[in-house]
Order: structure tokens, then C-alpha cells, then sequence
């Protein structure tokens, strides 16, 4: 019988994030990456959003390994939740590796198989060989794959940019991309995340200078927040810190996590003496003082937020301090962090960002990039991956540019896959996959994870409760109740108007400003749900609280779902 092989993605086309690709050849499966994603604003009272694993699930001890490209949470966040089910090894660069290792210890699961692997150390793994292959990107140590399977070699880049002047030395292996594209590649799956944007993406090292030249002139403090995992942006702080012969707090747990086991690893060098603990740090003149804090996102409660809002117990931040926020704001955190940028700013301090200064560079190739990748490999045939349609779709017009016909390009999505002989691929669909919601680590600091998957929302339905809430906690609108496959909405409506009551008492009877607090009051209305839905229907629902917040004190209109 001819050999088949199939991609199966299970996230990660169709939306940014949640990163996760099956190999099939036979009975065997092999996984690249397993990420998670950040729910929406549609999705409140979720923490995490992981892929569906059913399908790798499906055939006990089909799945052999995964393999991960690099270390954000987009490619490892979903890992514990599936190692709890299957326990597969797990390969990666030995920063990733580490990485990986701390999530599992905070999620309380060991004896994991964990294999830190280097750049061309070939991996067989069933009836595959899995080779990494050194890129750049906003993290160290990142890595594409190069799998030959029985009909022939998939390369994946994994998240990628071409940096021509990466900060560790560490250039992307134009070589072996290039060698595998004069020895032939079967499919190319590249990363689609920066697609719309021409040119090239500059190098880490600009952002380096481009610092420098602001450390250079500055007289009073300096406050740099950034992504903990961005492990040579922190080097370049660092560095800039005993340059110009200042000192530097690490404010934020994943930042003093993240240094520690970078700088253990060696993959982070830490000049003698340059960093000293915070109290040590605020003891010292302005001048020499630089704060490297997590919260570039507006996180509540991050060092940042802390100071922007005048509450953090060692820095008050004032006229002559420079803060930096070197990092991209996700889409949707664009109006919390607008408001810490205006309180910093109120404060006196001098704010820059990256709409106002060039602070930060992407991780992702830019279409340039994607086309020189495209040129390298020459893949007979190209799936576009780690995007929203429409980056898909950009990157499948790019291919086209570079002579791609569009027989050789597939634009896919999670729940379909390729499937490829010697000769042809076709796509074919119907493979589970979706976004599974994971609610919470409970209630305190015990307990295990709860998964609240499908299957439990299938099987007990779910309630929404949604409020609209002005800056002084009063309630403006609701609360309103939607539920599915709870109760029979027509036979019912007096019992979910009895529950809206329940509601609108419970939070009628909290403090103001405890109603303020979006982290209290969404739990007392689900507590208050999940009380009266088990007390009269013997249920438990996924119950999924919506607080909306407006910025004045005027009425406002409570979005229909
Ligand atoms: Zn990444
Ligand atoms: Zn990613």
C-alpha cells in the first residue's frame, strides 16, 4: 500500500495562539507543540483556552511524542493538560526544556519524559526522524523541525524571524533550511503571524541600540517592562544596567523564574553584581536604579499597574523616571494599558512605547522573510500556519507571488487535515478540534486544575450571567441570565427570573468596592448561580460570569451575545 501521512492541525490555523500539529503516519502520531490561548473578551470567567484533544487521544498509545519549537505559552501552555491524560515524552531545546519543567513542577506533575535536544540531533521517533533546526525569535532558543516521515520530509518553522544580527550569535540555519530545499521538501508549514506587514522585520539587536542611545540620556530612573520570556531583551537591559553603571530589581515571579533558569542554562549572562533585590535597589539614588518588570500588558496587581496607580510599596514614580514599555500590547489589552501609560504620564514620568518610539521589534517574519523561506525550502507543497484566516490567507497569496500554483497550497484550518502520499495531497475534514475552556485553579492554592471540557457542557449545560458595572461599582444594567442545555427556557421562566433575583440581591448586598473588584464579584455571582442551579435542578453548569465595566457614570447598553 502506498504510504500516507497526515497534518492534522488541532490549533493554531484559524487563530493566533493555541499552536498545536499532529503528524500521522499508520498508527503512529507525533505532536508539534501544544499551546494554549488567552480567551477573548467573549469569553470571560475562562482562564485558558486549550486545543481538543480527542483525536490524539483517540488510539491509546498512538501518540509517541510531542515535539516543541520554542518556549511560550502558545506552544507549551496546554502541555499539562494533556500529559495528564497521556504520558508521552516530551522534546525540546534545553531552554524550552526548563521551561516546561517549572510549568510541570507548579502543576504538580513529575516523572514526565522531558529531552532537551540541540539544532541537528536527529530524533526517531515511530516511523519518523525529527531533526530542529535553529531559528530566531522573540524567545531563545527557538527551533523549526525537519520531519521526514515515510513520504517524505515536512518542514514546520516553528514561530520565526530571520534575524540577521540576533543578540546570542545564534543566526537561523539558512544552511540546513537551505539544503533541505536542494534535497526536496514534501510540505512547508510557516508561520503566518506577521504576514500583512512588508519589508523585513528588523533585527533584536536595533532594539538594543535603540535603548542604548535612551539609557544614554536619561538622568533619573529607568522602568523597563517586557515579556519575562524575552530572554534577550532582558539581556540587553542587563547589559545597558553595568554599561551605564546601574543597578537592576527584577519585579514580577516569571521575571526572577525566567532569569534564573535562562541565566543557569547560560543562556542569559548576567554581569557581576548588576542585579540586587528590590529593597537594596530603592535604597539607591534614581540614577543608578533600573526596574525590569513583567506587566507590559496591563496585568492588575503586575509591578507596573502597581506603579502606574501610585500603590507599589517601594517605588513611587515621578517626574525624571523613563518608562519603557518594550513590548507589542496584545490585541484587547489596548485600553488597560492606555490607562497605565496616562497614569504613568500623570505622575510626571516619560513614557515610551511602541507607538511613540522604537522600543520593541516583532518575533515574527515579516512578508520579505516569508518569502525568502518560501524561496529556501521550495516545498512542493505549502500550508500556511499560526494565524486568523485572513493571515492565512495573505500568506497563500505571498506563496502564489513566489511561483506556488495554487494546486500547492492548501489553506487549512483546525478540524481538517492533509493528507500526503508520494505524489498528491488532498484535504479532507472532519477531525475533532475546537477550543476547550479551562476555568480556574479554584478556589484558593489547592486542588487540582478543573478542566471543564465539552463534554461537560454537553452533559450539564451552561449559564451566563452578565452585569454592567460603572467606576464607582453601581450596577447600570442587568444582571441578565442566558442559559444553555440547563432548563427549558419556556417551561422556566419563572425560575430563571427567580435566579436573576438571586443574583441581583447577591450584589446588591456587596460593598461597593468589592463590586469593583472584578475577581470578587464575578465569583460571588458564580457562586450564587451554581448554588441555586444545583439546589433546584441537581446540576452543575459550567457558569460563566460577564462583568462589563464603562468608563463613566452614565447609563449603558448591555451587549446581546
Ligand atoms: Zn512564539
Ligand atoms: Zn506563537
Amino acid at each position: 500500500m502506498e504510504p500516507l501521512v497526515r497534518l492534522i492541525p488541532l490549533g493554531g490555523l484559524g487563530e493566533i495562539g493555541l499552536n498545536m500539529m499532529l503528524v500521522e503516519s499508520g498508527d503512529d502520531l507525533i505532536a508539534v507543540d501544544c499551546g494554549l490561548m488567552f480567551p477573548d473578551d467573549d469569553l470571560p470567567g475562562i482562564d485558558y483556552v486549550i486545543p481538543d484533544f480527542t483525536y490524539a487521544l483517540a488510539k491509546p498509545g498512538a501518540l509517541r511524542a510531542v515535539f516543541l519549537t520554542h518556549g511560550h505559552e502558545d506552544h507549551i501552555g496546554a502541555l499539562p493538560y494533556l500529559l495528564k491524560r497521556a504520558r508521552v515524552p516530551v522534546y525540546g531545546s534545553p531552554l524550552t526544556i526548563a521551561f516546561v519543567a517549572e510549568k510541570l513542577r507548579e502543576h504538580d506533575l513529575p516523572d514526565v519524559e522531558l529531552r532537551a535536544i540541540r539544532p541537528h540531533e536527529r530524533i526517531e521517533v515511530g516511523p519518523f526522524t525529527v531533526e530542529p533546526l535553529r531559528v530566531t525569535h522573540s524567545i531563545a532558543d527557538g527551533v523549526g523541525l525537519a520531519i521526514t516521515t515515510p513520504v517524505g520530509v515536512i518542514v514546520h518553522t516553528g514561530d520565526f524571524k530571520l534575524d540577521p544580527n540576533p543578540l546570542d550569535g545564534e543566526l537561523p540555519d539558512y544552511e540546513a533550511f537551505t539544503t533541505l530545499g536542494d534535497q526536496g521538501v514534501m510540505v512547508l508549514c510557516s508561520d503566518s503571524t506577521n504576514v500583512d506587514r512588508p519589508g523585513h522585520t528588523r533585527s533584536e539587536s536595533d532594539v538594543g541600540v535603540a535603548l542604548g542611545e535612551r539609557f544614554e540620556v536619561a538622568h533619573g530612573r529607568i522602568i523597563v517592562a517586557t515579556f519575562a520570556s524575552h530572554i534577550h531583551r532582558l539581556q540587553a537591559v542587563l547589559r545597558l544596567a553595568a554599561r551605564f553603571d546601574r543597578r537592576v530589581a527584577l519585579l514580577g515571579r516569571s521575571m526572577e523564574r525566567n532569569v534564573r533558569v535562562a541565566a543557569d542554562l547560560g543562556y542569559l549572562t548576567v554581569p557581576d553584581g548588576v542585579i540586587v533585590p528590590i529593597d537594596e535597589l530603592a535604597e539607591m539614588p534614581p540614577a543608578r536604579q533600573v526596574i525590569l518588570s513583567t506587566g507590559s500588558q496591563g496585568e492588575p496587581n503586575s509591578a507596573l499597574s502597581l506603579m502606574a496607580a501610585g500603590d507599589h510599596k517601594y517605588f513611587e514614580v515621578g517626574p525624571g523616571d523613563l518608562v519603557i514599555l518594550s513590548s507589542r500590547v496584545i490585541p484587547g489589552n489596548e485600553r488597560t494599558v492606555g490607562r497605565i501609560i496616562n497614569d504613568l504620564y500623570r505622575r510626571g514620568a516619560e513614557v515610551l512605547y511602541e507607538d511613540n518610539a522604537f522600543v520593541h521589534v516583532s518575533g515574527h517574519a515579516s512578508q520579505e522573510d516569508l518569502k525568502l523561506m518560501l524561496n529556501l525550502i521550495r516545498p512542493r507543497f505549502f500550508v500556511p500556519v499560526h494565524g486568523e484566516y485572513r493571515h492565512l490567507l495573505g500568506h497563500a497569496r505571498l506563496a502564489a507571488e513566489v511561483g506556488l500554483t495554487p494546486d500547492r497550497v492548501f489553506l487549512m484550518e483546525d478540524g481538517a487535515a492533509l493528507e500526503v502520499t508520494k505524489s498528491a495531497a488532498t484535504v479532507v475534514g472532519g477531525i475533532p478540534a475546537g477550543r476547550v475552556l479551562v476555568d480556574g485553579k479554584g478556589v484558593g492554592d489547592v486542588g487540582p486544575v478543573v478542566l471543564r471540557d465539552r463534554e461537560l457542557l454537553a452533559e450539564e449545560g451552561m449559564v451566563a450571567v452578565a452585569i454592567v458595572i460603572d467606576v464607582d461599582g453601581r450596577v447600570v444594567a442587568g444582571p441578565t441570565i442566558a442559559s444553555r442545555g440547563v432548563v427549558y427556557v419556556k417551561e422556566s421562566e419563572a425560575l430563571l427570573e427567580e435566579l436573576r433575583l438571586a443574583v441581583s440581591q447577591a450584589v446588591a448586598g456587596m460593598e461597593s468596592v468589592e463590586r469593583r473588584d472584578r475577581e470578587v464579584l464575578s465569583e460571588r455571582m458564580r457562586f450564587t448561580v451554581r448554588r441555586f442551579v444545583t439546589q433546584r435542578f441537581q446540576r452543575k453548569p459550567v457558569v460563566l460570569p460577564m462583568i462589563l465595566e464603562i468608563d463613566g457614570h452614565g447609563p449603558s447598553r448591555l451587549k446581546e451575545a
